[in-house]
């Protein structure tokens, strides 16, 4: 499906997703479905919870009981290939990287995008980061209905 269309299925998606049961704290999900000279997310992790190893060619593996869900691989990651998702009762809570302009404002509700770049639900804004750190890729955090934990893939402006 990558291959053909561009965009990952469900099912591909869900290799890259722990169970649910660890998804209750926040966990970098790693879209990186290719083997390609990039290592960023490797080397920005505060944690050493990300592993490429001596071949920089190597798909990043990661471990989710070092990860703590900071947050610095997803501005790191030169593909947008990282967010980071959590589950809190009946909401799925996602950090994605954004890079064009508006910037939504915390509070905002703008919709909710799925992979094939359509619209899925609301998408509230819950937090808007961007600093020195971050650069120029903004860090959007965004909360959808549960049902959407492995749909939702970024946020679109309504207007
Ligand atoms: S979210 Fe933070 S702790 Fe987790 S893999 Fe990314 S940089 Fe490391
Ligand atoms: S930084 Fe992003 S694109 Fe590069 S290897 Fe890591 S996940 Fe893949």
């Amino acid at each position: 499906m990558i291959q053909k269309f561009g965009y990952a299925d469900t099912e591909l998606v869900k290799t890259k997703f722990p169970n649910e049961d660890i998804l209750v704290r926040p966990k970098a999900i790693i879209e990186c479905y290719q083997e390609i000279p990039c290592n960023p997310c490797e080397t920005s992790c505060p944690f050493n919870a990300i592993m490429i190893g001596s071949d920089i060619n190597h798909q990043p593996v990661i471990d989710y009981n070092l990860c703590t869900g900071c947050g610095a691989c997803v501005y790191s990651c030169p593909g947008l290939a990282i967010m980071v998702a959590q589950l809190k009762q009946d909401r799925a809570y996602f950090k994605v990287p954004y890079e064009l302009l508006p910037v939504p404002k915390k509070g905002d509700i703008w919709h909710a995008i799925n992979r094939q770049g359509e619209v899925l639900c609301d998408a509230k804004i819950e937090s808007v980061l961007q600093n020195s750190k971050t650069d120029r890729t903004v860090v959007i955090t965004a909360s959808v209905p549960k049902q959407y934990l492995f749909d939702f893939i970024t946020v679109r402006n309504k207007v």
